[in-house]
């Protein structure tokens, strides 16, 4: 069969949402004992637009990326065309630079523009409606705190190194299992608050919070455990994981403790009529009015990128098939900047097919030194796992973070590409194709998607980028 590419959706400029309000944070405190690695001031001010969610289910059109955790009406975090338009992102390499870095050669335009990106990506999370969103989620913020109970006797007395800490409330729940010392990392100005934070709780003595890059950062010491919480929408959208790989290969001493451990990110092809109608059929009678000359927009609009909402287990049409399995211990950055897999997948219910439907898991594993034998410790095989879709067996005490369609919705929600048409599939007809993920060249933190699909002899293909 000659494949037919009948669907293509790409890397036409897209259209640009309006927020529903800008602001930007002043930021009034002093920074009188905080570690703060010096920083050159921004050469330019991106729009910040703000917005407070809550309850994570119908997400709309625009709602996506969690560096923008949507709120409801779709508001993100940061503007994307704050960081996409050409008005507002850094038109030519920039001397912006965080810590020892001041001196910028400008060794590629591309690093120096990504720089330029990072200081919107941090300036979103000095927003205190970011941090209140993340620790709202109680799936959330409870596993990662179940997670550090259940590993106090590796936290209890030892090292520990945060990664973004935000408000530092991770920090404090390994102090509170007793670490010795957290080094609370964070880049944005949230640090400063974080620090206060620590100082009205008298934890100054046991956690010492730096702002800076955990790239420029200088301790001491090495550190017997790194946590962080760097998942983003998809899992890999807003690129985090390669700083907490970086603060592994430097800090970690051998067999140190990486929480979380392991991530899976899935995918599956789904059926949402409901949404398909509310969104494109709408237009057909509005008021008796015919408006379907509005449906070629309405479907640009709502379903030309990757959009971020809560779905149902009722809505996946296969069983899941696993993208990429990431062991935090061994994974390299560049094992991460592209990943590719193949699947093959059978509809378990007659339905029309909409679109795919990805999400992630993260797992709490110890570190490989602590495991004697697959019952007792590190329960899984390394390897890339790009395309198998057959889990590596898991501990039943696993410490689990889940943000899968049939489990209780998380602030990630589901990130789902929803096609113009949908086509019908009957029970037990193959769905394949290839997924490809990788991170845009235009900015770092953006994630390029290449889906191909092929069902009942038509293939197709999709292309986006979630920005
Ligand atoms: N640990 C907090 C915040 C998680 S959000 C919590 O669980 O609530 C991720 C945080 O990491 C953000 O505040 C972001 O600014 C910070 N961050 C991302 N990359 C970083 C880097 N390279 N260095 C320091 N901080 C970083």
């Amino acid at each position: 069969m000659s494949p037919v590419w009948v669907q293509s959706s790409d890397t036409t400029p897209s259209l640009s949402f309006s927020s529903n309000s800008t602001n930007q944070q002043t930021n009034k405190l002093l920074r009188s004992d905080i570690h703060t690695v010096t920083k050159n001031p921004s050469p330019f001010s991106p729009t910040m637009q703000t917005g407070y969610s809550n309850g994570y289910g119908g997400g709309h059109t625009h709602s996506r990326r969690r560096s923008h955790r949507a709120a409801p009406g779709g508001v993100y975090r940061v503007c994307s065309s704050s960081l996409s338009s050409p008005s507002t992102a850094p038109s030519t390499p920039t001397t912006t630079s965080y810590g020892n870095s001041n001196h910028v050669d400008t060794e590629t335009a591309v690093a120096s523009m990504w720089e330029g990106y990072d200081e919107a990506y941090f300036q979103s999370y000095a927003n205190v409606g970011i941090h209140q969103e993340m620790i709202k989620d109680r799936v959330r913020t409870d596993t990662y705190k179940a997670a550090i109970m259940h590993h106090q006797n590796l936290i209890s007395g030892k090292v520990v190194m945060d990664v973004g800490c935000g408000t530092g409330i991770l920090s404090i729940f390994c102090a509170q299992a007793g670490a010795s010392r957290v080094y609370a990392i964070e880049a944005s100005d949230i640090a400063i608050q974080a620090n206060e934070i620590v100082k009205e709780n008298d934890l100054s003595d046991r956690i010492t919070v730096i702002h800076s890059r955990v790239e420029e950062v200088e301790i001491e010491e090495k550190v017997d455990v790194i946590i962080s919480e760097w998942m983003g929408y998809a899992l890999l959208y807003e690129t985090m994981l390669p700083s907490v790989l970086y603060a592994r290969d430097k800090w970690l001493k051998p067999g140190g403790l990486i929480l979380p451990s392991h991530a899976m990110l899935y995918m599956a092809p789904v059926t949402n009529s409901e949404r398909y109608h509310e969104t494109i059929d709408f237009w057909r009678n509005v008021y008796g009015i015919d408006m379907s000359a509005l449906i070629p927009l309405a479907k640009q609009c709502a379903f030309e990128e990757p959009v971020t909402e809560t779905i149902s287990g009722e809505n996946v049409l296969t069983w899941p098939f696993m993208v990429k399995y990431i062991d935090c211990y061994t994974t390299t950055a560049r094992e991460l900047e592209s990943i590719t897999a193949r699947y093959k997948l059978s509809a378990i219910m007659s339905a029309p097919l909409h679109g795919f439907a990805f999400w992630f898991e993260v797992e709490f594993n110890g570190p490989i030194t602590i495991s004697s034998n697959n019952d007792t410790g590190f329960p899984f095989q390394h390897g890339t796992n790009n395309g198998s879709n057959h889990r590596k067996r898991r501990q039943k005490d696993t410490v689990v973070l889940s943000t899968a369609p049939e489990e209780t919705p998380t602030h990630w929600q589901q990130t789902i590409l929803y096609f113009y048409e949908p086509i019908e599939v009957r029970q037990d007809q193959i769905i394949e194709g290839s997924i490809t993920l990788s991170q845009s060249k235009e900015n770092h933190r953006f994630m390029n998607v290449h889906l191909e699909y092929s069902t009942g002899g038509r293939s197709f293909v999709k292309e986006s980028v979630m920005r």
